[in-house]
């Protein structure tokens, strides 16, 4: 049986570059561009050249990539009332952009026409035709996004059909209904967008945002109507609560609904773009995410952990390997035993569950959650500590003495200095960096003594940084626990460190992470036995 075809329309670098706190460099965009088209995103919709000269540039250095499945779009608005399509800038540079595609939104809504803009309903109406119909003749594949379409239909039907008539006598290839205040709910949606469908011979499209939490309700029920392109952003980010997440969308039309939005065999990139684009947007990626969280497989209860190891589906609803995600079985003493030894045996297969390692364990991983320390998220620190505990761990360098020096106010943004000394392969190394804080300075200082023994060192950077303090009740003289995600633009992984005093709970996590990525690097590059002669 062959599936039905949805395109998929990506604005992650025109609506999702409003959302608060996004601003790209054309360097980022090309990036996301190339990410989204491997992935097999059918539009990339890329912002007006006429609206700023880093869009210009980027049109122009898009031209000399190849792109084998996305066909880039530019956005713009219909004519300004009264002005012939020919004398109009912003429709003229549109041409500019020189894209394959290029969409043009438009009012569908009597009281947007009137009030808002202050035009007639009639010369809306003209605008709307007289831009497709130009666009058309210069040879573009036209979408036509009819803005508020929702909120129109509903105040009056009859003139927001008008205004994608007037699309369709202009010869629009796509019809998007957009919901764009983000407040409908499914069922109109649904039956909104099957009227449209029944009515209107040319290809639908759905544009949701998500200001009601039903933007994937909304996109899915279009879909269901008759709808054949979803337009989103791809982890969700637009103006104000955001665009619908087309990883969500790509992810349960495909798996759930017999439809085709990317090649099947890239739905296994659902995951790994999802963390690139984040990156590449400087924000985090919200870990609750459906299928591409951090969390999304992620079990912590005993029984959960007992059930979804003797059968994957008692507790998850697909199999993440689909997605590109990962299952994690997260460390606390609540997991239990069998959780606790089935990390141990990754290290070392022979220990059993009645082993005295298992028990010694198990005592200090109770003893250090207790003092404070959590390792759910933070397993990486806590492989760690099975290592050193089953001989499996060699330092990879050894602290002399660290100091830093703060100063207020700061010159140029960095207030701290950090100077660290080291011993690696019996060499002293000692060196100083500034940073915009203690710990930046101290990871600066730290990586650039190690860096030099360790090149592949350099990849690695810190992508979040959280501190907890544990015991409130002390105040400032409480513990505190610092939790450090740290990449290489492939992996992520989570240390974590505990002290009363934040910069030294801060480098007992900058240290695991180190460590742990070295290890993994060795456990790559050498084959598993090698690794032990080394340690043993
Ligand atoms: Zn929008």
């Amino acid at each position: 049986m062959t599936k039905e075809k949805i395109e998929v329309f990506d604005s992650t670098l025109r609506d999702g570059a409003q959302a608060e706190g996004i601003s790209f460099s054309v360097e980022d965009k090309l990036k996301i561009v190339k990410a989204l088209d491997a992935l097999g995103i059918s539009y990339i919709e890329a912002g007006n050249p006429g609206s700023n000269p880093k869009d210009l540039e980027f049109f122009e250095r898009v031209r000399g990539m190849k792109l084998v499945n996305a066909k880039l779009t530019a956005f713009g608005s219909t004519r300004r009332p009264d002005t012939p399509v020919e004398e109009d800038a912003n429709v003229q540079s549109l041409l500019e952009a020189n894209s394959e595609v290029i969409a043009i939104f438009g009012k569908s809504w009597d009281f947007h026409v009137t009030e808002i803009i202050k035009t007639t309903l009639d010369e809306n109406l003209n605008m709307i035709m007289d831009t497709i119909s130009y666009f058309k003749s210069k040879g573009k594949e036209v979408i036509f996004d009819a803005e508020h379409f929702f909120d129109g239909y509903k105040a009056n039907a009859q003139y927001a059909l008008k205004a994608l008539e007037a699309a369709v006598k202009g010869g629009v290839d796509w019809l998007v209904l957009c919901e764009t205040n983000g407040g409908a709910f499914p069922d109109d949606v649904y039956s909104i967008t099957k009227t449209v469908c029944e009515k209107f011979p040319v290809k639908i499209g759905i544009h949701c945002h998500n200001d009601g939490g039903m933007a994937v309700a909304n996109t899915i029920m279009a879909v269901k109507a008759g709808a054949t392109q979803v337009q989103g952003t791809y982890i969700g980010f637009g103006e104000r609560c955001g665009n619908v997440n087309l990883s969500t969308v790509i992810a349960n039309l495909q798996l759930k609904r017999s439809y085709q939005c990317i090649p099947s065999n890239q739905l296994m990139n659902l995951t790994p773009t999802a963390r690139f684009v984040a990156e590449v947007s400087n924000i985090s990626l919200n870990e609750r995410e459906p299928y591409i969280g951090n969390s999304a497989f992620a079990h912590k209860g005993g029984m959960h952990i007992d059930g979804v190891m003797k059968a994957n589906h008692s507790f998850e609803h697909v199999n993440p390997d689909k997605v590109g995600n990962e299952r994690r079985i997260l460390m606390s003493e609540v997991s239990g035993k069998t959780t606790i030894l089935s990390k141990i045996q990754k290290i070392n297969p022979n220990i059993k569950k009645n082993s005295l390692e298992t028990q010694e364990i198990m005592n200090c991983l109770k003893k250090m959650e207790h003092e404070g320390y959590q390792f759910e998220g933070a397993e990486s620190s806590f492989e760690l500590m099975i290592r050193k505990h089953l001989g499996k761990y060699k330092p990879f360098f050894q602290l002399k003495h660290y100091k830093i020096i703060g100063e207020q106010p700061s010159q140029d943004g960095d207030s701290s200095t950090a100077v660290v000394k080291l011993t690696v392969e019996g060499k002293d190394a000692l060196t100083v960096a500034e940073g915009n804080g203690p710990v930046n300075a101290l990871d600066k200082a730290l990586r650039k003594a190690l860096e030099e023994f360790y090149p592949v060192l350099k990849e690695v950077y810190l992508s979040d940084y959280k501190v907890r303090v544990v015991d409130t009740k002390k105040a400032t003289g409480a513990r505190v626990r610092v939790l450090i995600e740290s990449t290489d633009g492939h992996d992520v992984w989570t240390t974590v460190g505990l002290s009363t005093d934040i910069i030294e709970a801060s480098w007992i996590a900058l240290v695991d992470s180190i460590e742990y990525k070295l290890l993994k690097e060795i456990e790559k590059k050498a084959n598993i036995y090698l690794v032990e002669q080394r340690i043993n």
